[in-house]
């Protein structure tokens, strides 16, 4: 009988679990592939965007510098709303109340430094005190991030 307990009490908390992880990844199945590189957004899971747009359409990225590619290239869009996968749980955030961290990484083959975002400022601060950066906010990543995406999209002149 207690064994019964104990077994019924593990399935319960597994499919809690993977109800929670299908949850949290219902954009990754319904967009599977960044609208913008086709990067597989599984793959992004940690930095992946959904933004909104004001005629109700959305794109999914596979992170803000893809996010960037598409307000550059499509300025008549007005986005709405940004949503940015939380770096330690995987799920969406609103990006405006995320603690955006900023760090270097000049091997990342998306440009040369990577803007992540965490729901807890102490996630945030532990990220950086491992792998440095520094924290930043929205206004700011989305900044950087299309700076880097203005000199992709340029002709190089060389
Ligand atoms: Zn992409």
């Amino acid at each position: 009988m207690k064994q019964r307990t104990i077994v019924l009490a593990v399935i319960g908390v597994v499919s809690l679990v993977g109800g929670y992880a299908a949850f949290g990844e219902a954009d990754i199945r319904n967009y599977p592939e960044c609208h913008t590189c086709g990067t597989s957004r599984r793959e992004c899971s940690h930095d992946r965007m959904v933004v909104e747009y004001a005629d109700g359409t959305k794109r999914a990225e596979c992170g803000l510098h893809c996010a960037a590619d598409t307000l550059l290239t499509q300025p008549s869009r007005q986005p709405k709303r940004f949503r940015v996968a939380d770096y330690e749980s995987k799920r969406l955030i609103d990006a405006d109340k995320a603690q955006w961290v900023v760090y270097d990484n000049r091997n990342q083959c998306r440009g040369s430094t990577v803007e992540l975002a965490f729901a807890d400022g102490k996630a945030a601060d532990r990220f950086i005190a491992r792998y440095g950066g520094k924290r930043i906010d929205f206004g700011g990543a989305l900044k950087i991030a299309y700076y880097e995406a203005a000199a992709r999209l340029l002709p190089s002149g060389r």
